[in-house]
């Protein structure tokens, strides 16, 4: 049974929290790590982009690897989801799933974001195998080939412009669009074919996507698809602590360029501080907090 006071207890082990993890512990701070590995945007992702890795490497060995690499540094696992946060006096207060019941002087909040789904039939099948949620990370293997990005928003229609630099045939499968008038000319004067008052029915294909049905009827055949329906954030955890997010979308923790938020004691990285969602911000902004929180919780140790 782990101790219960720890000097950096951590909320998530993708890369934010595991790098975190990493140089918190590596600088003898005592560090308890919490989560799922599985639950990481990383499990299923196949990774092209990332420094250091030439060849593309599947997401899940990276949050293995990561997770030894921080063992070797006495951080403390959990794989529990933590259910309520709060902080008494200077300290905060994790409750565990179970319902055990845990201590820190500093907390690093890396819980991710939650993509959208369409929730429909292919999908979940799929993901990995044509269906992507991610444009900045996947667009570039489907040089040559035809996609479609289902979405109303501008996230939707700005993922459609850029794949347009690397796919033969992007097509925008929307309800209707919802963007700026600027961004709208953009789009209608490019070569994205808009398919507009429809919606993704379903996704077909048996062992990759091979294309999409439509509500109206229509079959669209495609090699992938994008789903760009926004995000939410773990962020009720972080609602209770009194955190301020982001002015614009009220998605993201606000932080600095320490990675505090408006909390003493209280740091954010990775995802769930704003995009680009990308492990190599992740990383960085986990090694930041780390570090900070590790940190802060010596000054306190000692006062
Ligand atoms: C399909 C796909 C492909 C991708 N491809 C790329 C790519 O090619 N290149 C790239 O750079 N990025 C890619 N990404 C993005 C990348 O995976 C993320 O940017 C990265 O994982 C973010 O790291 P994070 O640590 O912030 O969050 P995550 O990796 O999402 O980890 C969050 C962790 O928090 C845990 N958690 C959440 N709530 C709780 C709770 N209440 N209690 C305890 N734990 C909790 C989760 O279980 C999870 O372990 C891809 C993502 C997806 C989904």
């Amino acid at each position: 049974m782990p101790d219960k006071l720890y000097d950096v207890a951590i909320i998530g082990c993708g890369p934010a929290g595991l790098q975190a993890a990493i140089h918190a512990a590596s600088k003898k701070s005592k560090v308890i790590v919490f989560g799922k590995a599985r639950k990481s945007g990383l499990y299923k992702a196949h990774i092209a982009n990332y420094c250091c890795y030439e060849k593309v490497v599947l997401g899940k060995e990276i949050l293995e690897v990561g997770r030894k690499q921080a063992e070797t540094f006495d951080a403390i696992f959990l794989e529990e989801d933590i259910v309520r946060t709060r902080k008494e006096n200077d300290l905060f207060s994790l409750n565990t799933e179970s319902g055990e019941n845990f201590t820190s002087r500093t907390l690093i909040l890396s819980m991710g974001v939650a993509r959208n789904k369409l929730r429909v039939k292919g999908e979940k099948e799929l993901v990995g195998r044509g269906v992507s949620y991610c444009v900045d990370c996947d667009a570039n293997f489907y040089r040559g080939l035809e996609v479609a990005v289902v979405g109303n928003e501008s996230a939707a229609a700005t993922g459609a412009m850029t794949l347009l630099s690397f796919a033969k045939t992007v097509y925008l499968i929307c309800r209707k669009l919802m963007v700026t008038d600027m961004l709208y000319k953009d789009l209608r004067s490019s070569r994205v074919k808009v398919i507009e008052d429809t919606w993704v029915k379903e996704i077909i294909g048996t062992n990759e996507v091979e294309g999409v049905f439509l509500k109206n009827g229509e079959t669209v055949k495609v090699d992938g698809i994008f789903v760009e329906l926004g995000a939410k954030g773990a962020l009720e955890l972080a609602a209770n602590l009194g955190v301020i997010f982001d002015a614009e979308s009220f998605s993201f923790i606000e932080t600095n360029k320490k990675q505090e938020t408006n909390i003493p004691g209280l740091y954010a990285a990775g995802d769930i501080s704003g995009k680009p969602w990308q492990i190599a911000k992740a990383v960085g902004e986990g090694c930041v907090a780390g570090i900070n929180a590790s940190e802060y919780a010596k000054k306190l140790a000692s006062s």
